[in-house]
C-alpha cells in the first residue's frame, strides 16, 4: 500500500490517500490537486516532493 498525505509537501490541506499501487496514488493525487489546489500539471519540482513524500 502505498500512502500519500497533502500536508507532506507542506500543503496546509488535510487530505490523506492510499492505494495499491503507485500511478494509482498518482491519479488521486493529481485528482485532488487539480480539485483543490487549481494545479492544472504538477510540475517537476512538485512532482519530486511527491515522490519524497509517498510512503509505501
Ligand atoms: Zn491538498
Amino acid at each position: 500500500m502505498h500512502t500519500f498525505a497533502c500536508k507532506d509537501i507542506g500543503m496546509k490541506c488535510g487530505f490523506e490517500t492510499s492505494a495499491k499501487s503507485k500511478d494509482a496514488l498518482m491519479k488521486n493525487i493529481s485528482t485532488h490537486t487539480a480539485k483543490t489546489h487549481n494545479m492544472t500539471s504538477i510540475d517537476s519540482a512538485t512532482l519530486a516532493k511527491i515522490n519524497n513524500a509517498i510512503k509505501s
